[in-house]
């Protein structure tokens, strides 16, 4: 006797191949059956008649690292069909910690009312795990967290001794069931290393069988380079390395992912494997002092806020950002989306250019005073990409989906702010609007990049599939009326035409409804070196 069969199902395996009809019969966490399943009986039957069925999605790039701590029933990813999440991207990650990193990191708890009980990778997975959270959630180290732990915030070059330091948390860290690395290599402290120190963890990535994965040093002026110093990391090590968010951003920089992604197709050719991750929307969502130069971001928040307070420092910076070169991004393109220490929250959704005259001030003073105000923590979401350029690469064989957003809900703590509605939308705007309105890829294609590309990519062993044996994560949709909701101006909206989310075997929603249930888990990579 099965659990659940879902019948007469339009079957997308995630495999990229055409889809059949069929049904999925189900025991416990597991899929046991795919096919006709005319005779056998089960304690529920669902007709998916007319609906498409296909793995639970996996979104390859998240940031629900602290989020899945204060809601774990995950609301703005599960509505989006997203069964698994990997956190811990862009070089920030909650573990593992030592030295520096734990008073940066208790600070940034403090922000959300979370006390930390772990140092470890391992520690930090079993609170995960204990908070029971409704997606699956899998890890990769963030460089910038071990680096930080090490290094502190300096701007310097390791040691040999805080080399092997560096290695010896990250060893640990994947040990304990880390996929791999992320890098943050225009935040603070990650674009303090160089690409030896990269190099140097990428061999131990090499070794373990873990992904490189890159925030990378940049994707405007210097997306080239930046792909470059990416390709040489997994020519040199044999590591395998994937590119965050793949993108570029400026008007004048439009176009050149036909370049790198003809440098990622070269580097193939040459045995490097590479791959990369990309989300549906023309804008990026940053905090607000990643438009400081590198040198004011040295000894962390705490210093640079004091360093604003100079007004030798503050004149040059306001200099700096005055300079329209240096961004070629408009003020009216740039959105405060999110503020948490001052009395901001009435300018939330409104762009530097409306609060700089609201406030009758100038735009570059306007952001310095923004950043002291709300304690660096002021996040920005900045339109800079082009409509050309986000289907060339999600076309591409090489890219995944992830959305860079986090585990949100309408209301409490994560109902605040004005976020990017990439956290609420990422999964279905692809299927809606790049895959069914604009015909970019085939549902195949994306249902592949949502999926069994992303499980492959990261070694999840037993995921990604609607296969016996695979674990039954899944989604019943309807793929005429999908349709991702949210948007810049009203981003807290869920989307339509998810109808049944499954994750190991337990349906978190069941014909449109929130059921309560929170059977995600928390996936370790094996532990041992290959
Ligand atoms: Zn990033
Ligand atoms: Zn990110």
């Amino acid at each position: 006797l099965l659990d659940l069969i879902i019948s007469d199902a339009k079957i997308y395996d995630g495999s990229s191949r055409p889809y059949y009809y069929g049904d999925v019969g189900i025991s416990g966490s597991m899929i046991r059956y795919v096919g006709a399943a005319s005779g056998m009986k089960a304690k529920r039957r669902i007709s998916a008649a007319g609906r498409v069925l296909a793995p639970g999605f996996i979104d390859m790039h998240s940031h629900s690292d602290t989020t899945i701590l204060v809601n774990p029933s995950a609301d703005s990813k599960i509505r989006q069909g997203v069964t698994t999440e990997i956190i811990g991207n862009c070089g920030n990650s909650l573990a593992p910690l030592a030295g520096p990193a734990l008073e940066h990191l208790d600070s940034h708890l403090d922000g959300y009312g979370l006390s930390r009980e772990w140092t470890s990778v391992r520690e930090y997975l079993n609170i995960v795990c204990r908070s029971r959270p409704a997606v699956n959630i899998a890890m990769v180290a963030g460089h910038g967290t071990i680096r930080r732990a090490v290094l502190g915030n300096e701007n310097k070059t390791p040691t040999p001794s805080q080399m092997a330091g560096m290695k010896k948390l990250l060893i640990e860290a994947l040990q304990d069931g880390a996929y791999g690395m992320s890098t943050g290599l225009i935040y603070p402290p990650g674009f303090y290393a160089d690409t030896d120190e990269l190099v140097c963890l990428a061999t131990v990535l090499q070794q373990y069988a873990g992904l490189f994965v890159s925030h990378i040093r940049g994707e405007g002026p210097t997306l080239i380079e930046a792909v470059r110093e990416i390709i040489e990391i997994g020519e040199k090590t044999g590591a395998s390395v994937h590119i965050s968010h793949h993108k570029a951003t400026g008007q004048p920089h439009w176009g050149k992912v036909k370049n790198t992604l003809a440098m990622i197709d070269d580097a193939r050719r040459r045995w490097v494997d590479i791959s990369g991750d990309v989300y549906p929307y023309r804008a990026t969502n940053t905090l607000l002092q990643t438009f400081l130069p590198r040198w004011v971001h040295e000894g962390g928040v705490k210093v640079m806020l004091e360093k604003l307070q100079d007004n030798d420092v503050r004149y040059q910076l306001v200099e700096r950002l005055r300079g329209a070169d240096t961004y070629q991004i408009k003020w009216e393109n740039i959105m405060l989306a999110h503020t948490r220490k001052g009395c901001n929250g009435h300018l939330e959704g409104k762009n530097l250019a409306e609060i700089a005259n609201i406030r009758q001030v100038e735009a570059a003073e306007l952001v310095i005073d923004l950043i002291c105000e709300e304690e660096g923590t002021a996040s920005v979401i900045i339109q800079s990409m082009c409509e050309e350029d986000i289907e060339e690469v999600l076309k591409h064989h090489t890219m995944m989906i992830g959305s860079d957003g986090s585990c949100l809900t309408l209301d409490g703590p994560l109902g605040q702010g004005n976020p990017h509605p990439r956290n609420y939308g990422t999964f279905p705007r692809v299927l809606a609007e790049y895959s069914r309105k604009r015909g970019i890829i085939s549902l195949e294609s994306a249902i592949n990049k949502m999926s069994f590309m992303s499980a492959k990519r990261l070694g999840l062993q037993d995921r990604g599939l609607i296969m016996p044996g695979f674990k039954a994560d899944l989604v019943l949709l309807d793929y005429d009326h999908v349709c991702d909701m949210a948007t810049y101006e009203d981003p807290k909206r869920y989307p339509r035409g998810i109808d049944t989310v499954i994750v190991n075997g337990t349906a978190v929603i069941d014909e449109g409804e929130m059921t309560g249930s929170r059977s995600g888990t928390v996936l370790r990579r094996g532990s041992e070196a290959k």
